[in-house]
Protein backbone atom coordinates (compact mmCIF):
# COMPACT_ATOMS: atom_id res chain seq x y z
CA UNK A 1 0.00 0.00 0.00
CA UNK A 2 1.02 3.62 -0.64
CA UNK A 3 1.07 5.80 1.87
CA UNK A 4 0.51 10.07 2.07
CA UNK A 5 1.29 12.08 4.63
CA UNK A 6 -0.74 14.69 6.39
CA UNK A 7 0.73 17.80 7.82
CA UNK A 8 -0.92 20.92 9.75
CA UNK A 9 1.65 23.02 11.95
CA UNK A 10 0.66 24.91 15.10
CA UNK A 11 3.43 27.99 15.86
CA UNK A 12 4.00 29.61 18.57
CA UNK A 13 5.96 33.23 18.23
CA UNK A 14 7.27 35.02 21.17
CA UNK A 15 6.67 38.72 20.18
CA UNK A 16 9.66 41.35 21.07
CA UNK A 17 7.95 44.13 22.86
CA UNK A 18 10.01 45.03 25.95
CA UNK A 19 7.34 44.18 28.59
CA UNK A 20 4.44 41.35 28.77
CA UNK A 21 1.38 40.57 27.21
CA UNK A 22 -0.67 41.61 30.77
CA UNK A 23 1.67 43.28 33.23
CA UNK A 24 4.86 45.14 32.98
CA UNK A 25 7.41 42.98 33.99
CA UNK A 26 10.45 42.69 31.66
CA UNK A 27 10.49 40.44 28.68
CA UNK A 28 14.34 40.14 28.61
CA UNK A 29 15.74 36.08 27.78
CA UNK A 30 18.42 35.13 29.91
CA UNK A 31 17.57 36.90 33.00
CA UNK A 32 18.19 35.21 35.95
CA UNK A 33 15.11 32.69 37.27
CA UNK A 34 12.15 34.46 38.97
CA UNK A 35 13.49 37.85 38.55
CA UNK A 36 11.23 38.86 36.19
CA UNK A 37 7.91 38.20 37.57
CA UNK A 38 4.62 40.24 39.85
CA UNK A 39 1.78 39.43 41.12
CA UNK A 40 -0.05 40.07 37.93
CA UNK A 41 2.03 37.33 35.63
CA UNK A 42 1.66 34.72 38.92
CA UNK A 43 -1.88 35.18 38.90
CA UNK A 44 -2.24 36.34 42.90
CA UNK A 45 -5.74 37.05 43.66
CA UNK A 46 -6.88 40.33 43.58
CA UNK A 47 -4.64 41.34 40.58
CA UNK A 48 -6.36 42.34 37.17
CA UNK A 49 -4.59 42.21 33.74
CA UNK A 50 -4.31 45.42 31.27
CA UNK A 51 -3.83 44.20 27.97
CA UNK A 52 -0.33 45.58 26.79
CA UNK A 53 -1.30 47.87 23.58
CA UNK A 54 2.40 46.97 21.90
CA UNK A 55 0.93 43.20 21.77
CA UNK A 56 -2.01 44.04 19.91
CA UNK A 57 -0.53 46.38 17.25
CA UNK A 58 2.11 43.66 16.67
CA UNK A 59 -0.58 41.15 16.14
CA UNK A 60 -2.27 42.96 13.57
CA UNK A 61 0.79 43.57 11.93
CA UNK A 62 1.55 39.90 11.98
CA UNK A 63 -1.98 39.35 10.82
CA UNK A 64 -2.25 41.51 8.00
CA UNK A 65 1.19 40.24 6.61
CA UNK A 66 -0.06 36.92 6.70
CA UNK A 67 -3.26 38.03 4.49
CA UNK A 68 -5.45 37.26 7.29
CA UNK A 69 -9.31 38.65 7.65
CA UNK A 70 -9.09 40.78 11.09
CA UNK A 71 -11.49 40.42 13.81
CA UNK A 72 -12.76 43.57 14.76
CA UNK A 73 -14.45 42.54 17.97
CA UNK A 74 -11.77 40.91 20.07
CA UNK A 75 -11.81 38.73 23.08
CA UNK A 76 -10.02 36.91 25.76
CA UNK A 77 -10.72 33.13 27.21
CA UNK A 78 -9.33 31.54 29.50
CA UNK A 79 -7.91 27.86 29.13
CA UNK A 80 -8.01 25.78 32.60
CA UNK A 81 -5.30 23.14 33.09
CA UNK A 82 -3.20 22.53 36.58
CA UNK A 83 0.25 21.90 35.24
CA UNK A 84 3.29 23.84 37.73
CA UNK A 85 4.33 25.39 34.63
CA UNK A 86 1.28 27.86 34.64
CA UNK A 87 0.82 29.41 38.64
CA UNK A 88 -2.58 31.00 37.73
CA UNK A 89 -3.68 27.23 36.80
CA UNK A 90 -4.89 28.88 33.65
CA UNK A 91 -3.62 30.44 30.35
CA UNK A 92 -5.52 33.94 29.29
CA UNK A 93 -5.70 32.99 24.84
CA UNK A 94 -8.09 33.72 22.73
CA UNK A 95 -10.78 30.54 21.67
CA UNK A 96 -14.13 31.73 20.44
CA UNK A 97 -12.91 34.75 18.15
CA UNK A 98 -9.36 34.90 17.33
CA UNK A 99 -8.13 38.03 16.25
CA UNK A 100 -6.83 36.61 12.67
CA UNK A 101 -8.82 34.40 10.47
CA UNK A 102 -8.37 32.68 7.24
CA UNK A 103 -5.08 33.70 5.67
CA UNK A 104 -2.07 32.57 3.13
CA UNK A 105 1.33 31.91 3.14
CA UNK A 106 2.89 31.25 -0.18
CA UNK A 107 6.22 28.87 0.00
CA UNK A 108 7.31 28.85 -3.76
CA UNK A 109 5.06 26.69 -5.78
CA UNK A 110 2.33 26.15 -3.27
CA UNK A 111 -0.06 28.06 -1.07
CA UNK A 112 -0.40 27.14 2.55
CA UNK A 113 -3.60 28.18 4.26
CA UNK A 114 -4.05 29.52 7.86
CA UNK A 115 -6.81 29.08 9.96
CA UNK A 116 -6.27 31.55 12.48
CA UNK A 117 -4.17 33.20 14.57
CA UNK A 118 -4.55 34.04 18.37
CA UNK A 119 -2.73 35.71 20.79
CA UNK A 120 -2.00 34.30 24.22
CA UNK A 121 0.31 34.09 27.21
CA UNK A 122 3.22 31.89 27.65
CA UNK A 123 3.60 29.73 30.49
CA UNK A 124 6.46 29.28 32.82
CA UNK A 125 9.75 26.78 32.16
CA UNK A 126 9.95 23.70 34.08
CA UNK A 127 13.65 22.62 33.90
CA UNK A 128 14.30 18.78 35.25
CA UNK A 129 17.51 18.53 37.04
CA UNK A 130 19.43 15.91 36.31
CA UNK A 131 21.69 15.23 39.37
CA UNK A 132 19.03 16.16 42.13
CA UNK A 133 15.91 14.41 40.61
CA UNK A 134 14.14 17.20 41.09
CA UNK A 135 12.36 19.99 39.15
CA UNK A 136 12.69 23.71 38.89
CA UNK A 137 10.62 26.37 38.01
CA UNK A 138 11.56 29.36 36.28
CA UNK A 139 8.19 32.31 36.05
CA UNK A 140 9.69 34.72 33.77
CA UNK A 141 8.68 33.28 30.76
CA UNK A 142 5.24 33.53 32.25
CA UNK A 143 3.16 36.23 30.49
CA UNK A 144 5.42 36.69 27.69
CA UNK A 145 3.12 37.53 24.88
CA UNK A 146 2.36 34.87 22.27
CA UNK A 147 1.19 34.31 19.04
CA UNK A 148 -0.08 31.16 17.76
CA UNK A 149 -0.48 30.60 14.54
CA UNK A 150 -2.46 27.29 13.37
CA UNK A 151 -2.51 26.14 9.55
CA UNK A 152 -4.72 24.01 8.01
CA UNK A 153 -3.58 20.58 6.95
CA UNK A 154 -1.81 21.28 3.80
CA UNK A 155 1.93 20.05 3.91
CA UNK A 156 2.77 16.84 2.59
CA UNK A 157 6.60 16.59 3.48
CA UNK A 158 9.03 18.57 5.90
CA UNK A 159 10.79 20.66 2.93
CA UNK A 160 6.63 22.82 2.39
CA UNK A 161 7.24 22.49 6.26
CA UNK A 162 10.23 23.97 6.31
CA UNK A 163 9.64 26.67 3.81
CA UNK A 164 6.92 27.81 5.67
CA UNK A 165 8.99 27.83 8.90
CA UNK A 166 11.30 29.89 6.85
CA UNK A 167 8.69 32.52 5.02
CA UNK A 168 7.06 32.97 8.85
CA UNK A 169 10.47 33.38 9.94
CA UNK A 170 11.43 36.48 7.28
CA UNK A 171 7.91 37.86 7.80
CA UNK A 172 8.17 38.84 11.54
CA UNK A 173 11.82 39.77 11.29
CA UNK A 174 11.05 41.78 8.66
CA UNK A 175 8.25 43.42 10.59
CA UNK A 176 10.49 43.66 13.89
CA UNK A 177 8.01 41.96 15.91
CA UNK A 178 9.83 38.63 17.30
CA UNK A 179 13.51 37.10 17.47
CA UNK A 180 12.11 34.39 15.62
CA UNK A 181 15.39 32.14 17.14
CA UNK A 182 14.28 28.45 17.44
CA UNK A 183 17.16 27.46 19.87
CA UNK A 184 16.21 30.16 21.91
CA UNK A 185 12.33 29.15 21.77
CA UNK A 186 11.05 32.22 20.52
CA UNK A 187 9.69 30.29 17.22
CA UNK A 188 8.58 26.61 18.33
CA UNK A 189 6.28 24.12 15.93
CA UNK A 190 3.95 21.62 16.83
CA UNK A 191 3.69 19.10 14.48
CA UNK A 192 0.40 17.61 13.89
CA UNK A 193 0.84 14.42 11.83
CA UNK A 194 -1.14 11.55 10.24
CA UNK A 195 -1.00 9.41 7.19
CA UNK A 196 -3.78 7.93 4.74
CA UNK A 197 -3.69 5.50 1.58
CA UNK A 198 -2.67 7.88 -1.79
CA UNK A 199 -5.92 7.57 -3.03
CA UNK A 200 -8.19 7.98 0.09
CA UNK A 201 -9.85 11.27 0.75
CA UNK A 202 -10.19 11.01 4.37
CA UNK A 203 -8.00 12.30 6.77
CA UNK A 204 -6.25 9.64 8.61
CA UNK A 205 -5.94 10.20 12.86
CA UNK A 206 -3.30 12.43 13.72
CA UNK A 207 -0.25 12.67 16.59
CA UNK A 208 0.94 16.28 17.99
CA UNK A 209 4.54 16.42 18.29
CA UNK A 210 5.85 18.99 20.72
CA UNK A 211 9.30 19.60 21.31
CA UNK A 212 11.25 20.00 18.24
CA UNK A 213 14.13 22.58 18.72
CA UNK A 214 15.33 23.21 14.83
CA UNK A 215 14.97 22.73 11.30
CA UNK A 216 16.84 19.36 11.56
CA UNK A 217 14.72 17.95 13.99
CA UNK A 218 11.92 18.94 12.19
CA UNK A 219 13.03 16.65 9.43
CA UNK A 220 13.92 13.94 11.34
CA UNK A 221 10.79 13.94 13.31
CA UNK A 222 8.43 14.10 10.65
CA UNK A 223 10.32 10.78 8.92
CA UNK A 224 10.51 9.06 12.18
CA UNK A 225 6.79 9.82 12.92
CA UNK A 226 5.46 9.56 9.34
CA UNK A 227 7.29 5.58 9.45
CA UNK A 228 6.25 4.58 12.81
CA UNK A 229 2.14 5.29 11.90
CA UNK A 230 2.86 3.39 8.90
CA UNK A 231 3.88 0.66 10.58
CA UNK A 232 1.25 0.54 13.34
CA UNK A 233 -1.51 1.02 10.37
CA UNK A 234 0.36 -1.97 8.08
CA UNK A 235 0.86 -4.56 11.37
CA UNK A 236 -2.81 -4.18 11.74
CA UNK A 237 -3.11 -1.70 14.34
CA UNK A 238 -4.58 1.89 14.96
CA UNK A 239 -3.08 4.86 14.96
CA UNK A 240 -3.98 6.32 18.83
CA UNK A 241 -4.85 10.45 18.81
CA UNK A 242 -2.41 12.11 21.27
CA UNK A 243 0.50 14.22 22.33
CA UNK A 244 4.24 13.28 21.70
CA UNK A 245 7.25 14.55 22.70
CA UNK A 246 10.13 14.06 20.24
CA UNK A 247 13.82 13.61 21.78
CA UNK A 248 15.86 14.06 19.61
CA UNK A 249 18.89 12.66 20.83
CA UNK A 250 17.31 9.08 20.87
CA UNK A 251 15.90 9.74 17.55
CA UNK A 252 12.34 8.69 18.22
CA UNK A 253 8.45 10.38 19.03
CA UNK A 254 7.31 9.37 22.68
CA UNK A 255 3.71 9.38 23.89
CA UNK A 256 3.22 12.14 26.60
CA UNK A 257 -0.54 12.72 27.36
CA UNK A 258 -3.51 11.44 25.33
CA UNK A 259 -4.86 14.72 22.93
CA UNK A 260 -7.14 16.93 25.40
CA UNK A 261 -9.78 18.50 23.37
CA UNK A 262 -11.26 21.79 23.97
CA UNK A 263 -13.92 20.86 26.49
CA UNK A 264 -11.35 19.18 28.77
CA UNK A 265 -9.41 22.82 29.05
CA UNK A 266 -13.20 24.69 30.14
CA UNK A 267 -12.62 27.61 28.76
CA UNK A 268 -14.95 30.57 29.36
CA UNK A 269 -14.57 34.25 28.69
CA UNK A 270 -11.82 35.63 30.57
CA UNK A 271 -14.40 38.08 33.05
CA UNK A 272 -11.00 40.31 34.29
CA UNK A 273 -10.38 41.68 30.30
CA UNK A 274 -12.99 43.95 28.59
CA UNK A 275 -13.76 43.38 25.02
CA UNK A 276 -10.34 45.03 22.81
CA UNK A 277 -12.29 47.11 19.47
CA UNK A 278 -9.54 47.25 16.60
CA UNK A 279 -10.84 50.45 14.88
CA UNK A 280 -11.03 51.24 11.08
CA UNK A 281 -8.21 53.63 11.83
CA UNK A 282 -5.77 51.66 13.26
CA UNK A 283 -6.00 49.06 11.00
CA UNK A 284 -5.42 51.63 8.44
CA UNK A 285 -2.39 52.41 9.96
CA UNK A 286 -0.91 49.09 10.39
CA UNK A 287 -1.41 48.25 6.70
CA UNK A 288 -0.07 51.96 5.35
CA UNK A 289 3.24 51.39 7.87
CA UNK A 290 3.69 47.89 6.65
CA UNK A 291 7.14 47.68 5.72
CA UNK A 292 8.38 46.05 2.13
CA UNK A 293 8.91 42.06 2.52
CA UNK A 294 11.25 39.73 1.65
CA UNK A 295 9.58 38.15 -1.09
CA UNK A 296 8.19 41.88 -2.32
CA UNK A 297 11.94 43.26 -2.08
CA UNK A 298 12.84 39.62 -4.08
CA UNK A 299 10.50 40.76 -6.68
CA UNK A 300 11.71 44.38 -6.78
CA UNK A 301 15.03 43.76 -7.21
CA UNK A 302 14.90 42.23 -9.73
CA UNK A 303 12.82 44.31 -11.94
CA UNK A 304 13.84 47.93 -10.50
CA UNK A 305 18.11 46.65 -10.42
CA UNK A 306 18.09 44.02 -13.06
CA UNK A 307 19.26 41.40 -10.34
CA UNK A 308 18.78 37.79 -11.06
CA UNK A 309 16.36 35.45 -8.95
CA UNK A 310 19.00 34.07 -7.24
CA UNK A 311 21.44 37.00 -5.97
CA UNK A 312 17.73 38.78 -4.81
CA UNK A 313 16.84 36.03 -3.09
CA UNK A 314 20.21 36.03 -1.24
CA UNK A 315 19.80 39.43 -0.33
CA UNK A 316 16.82 39.58 1.20
CA UNK A 317 17.14 36.36 3.55
CA UNK A 318 17.44 39.06 6.34
CA UNK A 319 16.35 42.39 6.84
CA UNK A 320 19.80 44.04 8.27
CA UNK A 321 21.49 42.35 4.75
CA UNK A 322 19.06 44.16 2.51
CA UNK A 323 18.93 47.47 3.87
CA UNK A 324 22.73 47.52 3.78
CA UNK A 325 22.18 46.51 0.33
CA UNK A 326 19.34 49.14 -0.65
CA UNK A 327 21.26 52.13 1.56
CA UNK A 328 24.33 51.63 -0.07
CA UNK A 329 22.94 51.24 -3.88
CA UNK A 330 20.53 54.05 -3.15
CA UNK A 331 24.21 56.29 -2.35
CA UNK A 332 26.11 54.60 -5.22
CA UNK A 333 23.59 53.87 -7.96
CA UNK A 334 25.82 50.49 -8.78
CA UNK A 335 23.23 47.72 -7.74
CA UNK A 336 25.16 44.92 -9.72
CA UNK A 337 28.30 45.85 -8.23
CA UNK A 338 27.14 45.90 -4.68
CA UNK A 339 25.22 42.65 -5.02
CA UNK A 340 28.95 41.18 -6.14
CA UNK A 341 31.12 42.43 -3.23
CA UNK A 342 28.09 41.35 -0.88
CA UNK A 343 27.27 37.68 -1.41
CA UNK A 344 31.02 37.26 -2.48
CA UNK A 345 33.80 38.41 -0.39
CA UNK A 346 30.84 39.49 2.42
CA UNK A 347 29.31 36.23 2.93
CA UNK A 348 32.66 34.63 2.86
CA UNK A 349 33.87 36.39 5.26
CA UNK A 350 31.31 35.91 7.51
CA UNK A 351 30.96 32.62 7.41
CA UNK A 352 35.21 32.19 7.84
CA UNK A 353 34.18 34.42 10.99
CA UNK A 354 30.74 32.90 12.37
CA UNK A 355 28.93 36.16 11.86
CA UNK A 356 25.46 36.14 11.78
CA UNK A 357 23.75 39.24 9.35
CA UNK A 358 23.50 41.24 12.54
CA UNK A 359 27.02 41.10 13.47
CA UNK A 360 28.05 42.97 10.11
CA UNK A 361 29.35 46.32 11.21
CA UNK A 362 29.82 48.25 7.57
CA UNK A 363 27.95 51.59 7.14
CA UNK A 364 26.25 52.07 3.81
CA UNK A 365 28.99 55.55 3.30
CA UNK A 366 31.84 53.53 3.52
CA UNK A 367 30.62 50.81 1.54
CA UNK A 368 29.07 53.14 -0.98
CA UNK A 369 32.53 55.10 -1.27
CA UNK A 370 34.68 51.44 -1.61
CA UNK A 371 31.77 50.00 -4.35
CA UNK A 372 33.18 54.21 -6.15
CA UNK A 373 36.47 53.29 -5.67
CA UNK A 374 36.40 49.56 -7.60
CA UNK A 375 34.38 51.79 -10.22
CA UNK A 376 36.70 54.21 -11.14
CA UNK A 377 39.21 51.88 -11.80
CA UNK A 378 41.65 53.35 -9.02
CA UNK A 379 42.30 50.00 -7.45
CA UNK A 380 42.07 46.59 -9.46
CA UNK A 381 39.97 43.54 -8.11
CA UNK A 382 42.27 41.84 -6.49
CA UNK A 383 43.40 44.47 -4.43
CA UNK A 384 40.06 45.21 -4.05
CA UNK A 385 39.26 42.48 -2.46
CA UNK A 386 42.22 43.10 0.83
CA UNK A 387 40.90 46.67 1.00
CA UNK A 388 37.64 45.13 1.52
CA UNK A 389 38.32 42.84 4.34
CA UNK A 390 40.56 45.54 5.50
CA UNK A 391 37.86 47.80 5.55
CA UNK A 392 35.52 45.36 7.52
CA UNK A 393 38.00 44.53 9.88
CA UNK A 394 38.73 48.24 10.75
CA UNK A 395 35.34 49.62 11.16
CA UNK A 396 34.08 53.12 10.50
CA UNK A 397 36.64 54.65 10.96
CA UNK A 398 38.58 53.25 8.16
CA UNK A 399 39.03 55.92 4.97
CA UNK A 400 39.94 53.72 2.06
CA UNK A 401 41.74 56.92 0.07
CA UNK A 402 44.43 57.07 2.67
CA UNK A 403 44.57 53.44 3.02
CA UNK A 404 45.40 53.08 -0.47
CA UNK A 405 47.77 56.15 -0.72
CA UNK A 406 49.49 54.80 2.70
CA UNK A 407 49.75 50.99 1.01
CA UNK A 408 50.80 52.55 -2.52
CA UNK A 409 47.99 50.59 -3.94
CA UNK A 410 46.86 52.35 -6.77
CA UNK A 411 46.51 50.68 -9.80
CA UNK A 412 49.63 50.54 -12.40
CA UNK A 413 48.01 51.13 -15.79
CA UNK A 414 51.35 53.09 -17.55
CA UNK A 415 51.50 51.21 -20.78
CA UNK A 416 55.04 51.80 -20.69
CA UNK A 417 55.64 50.23 -17.49
CA UNK A 418 53.84 47.48 -18.36
CA UNK A 419 55.85 46.67 -21.36
CA UNK A 420 58.75 46.56 -20.07
CA UNK A 421 57.84 44.22 -17.37
CA UNK A 422 56.56 42.37 -20.01
CA UNK A 423 59.99 42.05 -21.75
CA UNK A 424 61.69 41.28 -18.88
CA UNK A 425 59.00 38.23 -18.07
CA UNK A 426 59.65 37.20 -21.83
CA UNK A 427 63.32 36.94 -21.59
CA UNK A 428 62.78 35.36 -17.94
CA UNK A 429 60.64 31.80 -19.43
CA UNK A 430 62.34 31.21 -23.05
CA UNK A 431 60.63 27.77 -22.81
CA UNK A 432 57.19 29.35 -22.14
CA UNK A 433 57.64 31.16 -25.36
CA UNK A 434 59.08 28.42 -27.08
CA UNK A 435 55.60 26.00 -26.16
CA UNK A 436 53.23 29.23 -27.14
CA UNK A 437 54.81 29.45 -30.38
CA UNK A 438 54.51 26.18 -31.24
CA UNK A 439 51.13 26.29 -30.72
CA UNK A 440 50.05 26.05 -26.91
CA UNK A 441 48.33 29.53 -26.40
CA UNK A 442 47.41 28.29 -23.14
CA UNK A 443 50.53 29.76 -21.14
CA UNK A 444 49.51 32.94 -21.45
CA UNK A 445 47.80 32.87 -18.35
CA UNK A 446 50.56 31.79 -17.00
CA UNK A 447 52.69 34.49 -18.89
CA UNK A 448 49.60 37.40 -17.70
CA UNK A 449 49.96 36.01 -14.00
CA UNK A 450 54.01 36.41 -14.19
CA UNK A 451 53.58 39.95 -15.38
CA UNK A 452 50.83 40.58 -12.82
CA UNK A 453 53.78 38.89 -10.19
CA UNK A 454 56.30 41.72 -11.51
CA UNK A 455 53.79 44.48 -10.17
CA UNK A 456 53.00 42.62 -6.87
CA UNK A 457 49.45 42.10 -7.77
CA UNK A 458 48.61 46.04 -8.55
CA UNK A 459 48.08 46.45 -12.13
CA UNK A 460 45.64 46.72 -13.98
CA UNK A 461 44.67 43.40 -15.14
CA UNK A 462 42.84 44.45 -18.79
CA UNK A 463 46.36 46.62 -19.90
CA UNK A 464 48.65 43.55 -18.47
CA UNK A 465 46.48 41.09 -20.95
CA UNK A 466 46.27 43.60 -23.71
CA UNK A 467 49.89 44.08 -23.88
CA UNK A 468 50.89 40.06 -23.37
CA UNK A 469 48.38 39.11 -26.15
CA UNK A 470 49.92 41.77 -28.52
CA UNK A 471 53.77 41.03 -27.73
CA UNK A 472 53.04 37.79 -28.13
CA UNK A 473 51.54 38.49 -31.93
CA UNK A 474 54.15 41.15 -32.05
CA UNK A 475 56.65 37.77 -31.71
CA UNK A 476 54.89 35.62 -34.38
CA UNK A 477 55.30 38.06 -37.11
P1 LIG B 1 -7.27 20.93 18.24
O1 LIG B 1 -8.46 21.80 18.42
O2 LIG B 1 -7.43 19.57 18.79
O3 LIG B 1 -5.99 21.59 18.61
P2 LIG B 1 -7.30 21.65 15.50
O4 LIG B 1 -8.46 21.33 14.68
O5 LIG B 1 -7.14 23.03 16.05
O6 LIG B 1 -7.19 20.63 16.69
O7 LIG B 1 -6.01 21.30 14.66
C1 LIG B 1 -4.75 21.45 15.17
C2 LIG B 1 -3.77 21.28 14.05
O8 LIG B 1 -3.80 19.96 13.55
C3 LIG B 1 -4.04 22.18 12.86
O9 LIG B 1 -2.79 22.73 12.42
C4 LIG B 1 -4.61 21.25 11.82
O10 LIG B 1 -4.25 21.67 10.52
C5 LIG B 1 -3.92 19.95 12.14
N1 LIG B 1 -4.71 18.77 11.76
C6 LIG B 1 -6.02 18.56 11.96
N2 LIG B 1 -6.37 17.34 11.50
C7 LIG B 1 -5.25 16.76 11.01
C8 LIG B 1 -4.97 15.50 10.40
N3 LIG B 1 -5.87 14.56 10.23
N4 LIG B 1 -3.68 15.27 10.01
C9 LIG B 1 -2.73 16.18 10.19
N5 LIG B 1 -2.94 17.37 10.75
C10 LIG B 1 -4.18 17.67 11.16
ZN1 LIG C 1 4.47 40.49 35.77
MG1 LIG D 1 -5.53 23.76 18.63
Amino acid sequence: MEWKTVIGLEVHVELSTETKIFCSCSTRFGAAPNTQCCPVCTGMPGTLPVLNAKVLEYAVKAGVALNCEITRYNKFDRKNYFYPDLPKAYQISQLYLPFAKNGKVDIGGKTIRIHEIHMEEDAGKLIHSEDSNKTLIDYNRCGVPLLEIVSEPDFENSDEVIRYLEQLKSTFEYLGISDVKMQEGSLRADVNLSVMPIESSMLGVRTEMKNINSFKAIERAIAYETQRQISVLESGGRVIQETRRWDDGAGVSLSMRSKENAHDYRYFPEPDIPPVFISEEMLNNVISAQPELAHEKKKHYQTEFNLTEYESSLLTINRNFAILFESTVYICREPKETANWMLGSLMRYMSENGLDYGDIKLSPQLFARFIAVIKSGKINRNVGKDVFMQMLESGDDFNIDNYIAENGLAVINDENAVKAAVKRVFEANPKTIEQYLSGKTKVTGFLVGQVMREFKGKADAETVNKVVLSELSELRN
